[in-house]
């Protein structure tokens, strides 16, 4: 295992996370798994009328390709299955192994710093206001044919943010050890810069 390193990034939804992630990983050649898609993934096997736990243990690669997995709706269940101890009990082990391949991973979701990989090599937590946060999902839901409100994403936000912290397993909180990156006021770029260069700092120090 001696090539691998793990870099965790946590926080809320929409905060860009997802972005900053994926130019991580492609900046250092790393592997990326966004493991919000497990979730999200589980929601829509439920809403397909399967029990949360079992969609969780069968869940295979090809789910993660599933269409309609960024909508609100699956968002929304993810989040609602995401409470549930043995789905999240499920979904550990992928992830573990996927954290320590060699050659490095990013993974990015709301409980990799603390729960997953409490010894990552790196540990970011992305956020941004709630009303920042609901603009950009907004702006980005008009490229596709969902016509809600900004008032709703931003309601649908708030929900979601409420139930991810005030959960009992895993709720979402910034690992001691994380560096906090707030992008309210960033654009894609510095954010980016500002993670890249937290990274680029333990690298050099492992
Ligand atoms: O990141 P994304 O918005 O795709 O995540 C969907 C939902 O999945 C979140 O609201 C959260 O409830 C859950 N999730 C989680 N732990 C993770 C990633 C996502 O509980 N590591």
């Amino acid at each position: 295992m001696g090539c691998s390193f793990t870099v965790a990034i946590d926080g809320p939804a929409a905060a860009g996370k997802g972005t900053v992630s994926r130019a991580v990983a492609a900046h250092f050649g790393f592997a990326y798994l966004d493991t919000g898609l497990l979730y999200r993934a589980v929601g829509a096997k439920v809403i397909g009328g399967m029990g949360p736990c079992e969609a969780a243990r069968t869940l295979a690669r090809e789910d993660l390709e599933a269409e309609g997995l960024r909508s609100s709706a699956v968002a929304q269940e993810a989040s609602k299955v995401a409470v549930i101890g043995a789905v999240r009990d499920a979904l550990t082990a992928f992830q573990r192994d996927f954290a320590t391949q060699e050659g490095g991973a990013v993974l990015d979701g709301r409980d990799i710093g603390t729960v997953i990989c409490p010894n990552a090599d790196a540990k970011l937590f992305v956020t941004a206001s709630a009303e920042v946060r609901a603009k950009r999902r907004h702006a980005e839901m008009q490229h596709s044919d969902s016509s809600e409100s900004l008032a709703q994403v931003l309601a649908d936000v708030r929900a979601r943010d409420a139930r991810d912290m005030q959960r009992a397993e895993a709720p979402l909180r910034p690992a001691q050890d994380a560096l906090l990156i707030d992008t309210s006021n960033l654009s894609i770029d510095e954010a980016v810069s500002a993670a890249i260069g937290a990274v680029n700092a333990k690298r050099t120090k492992t």
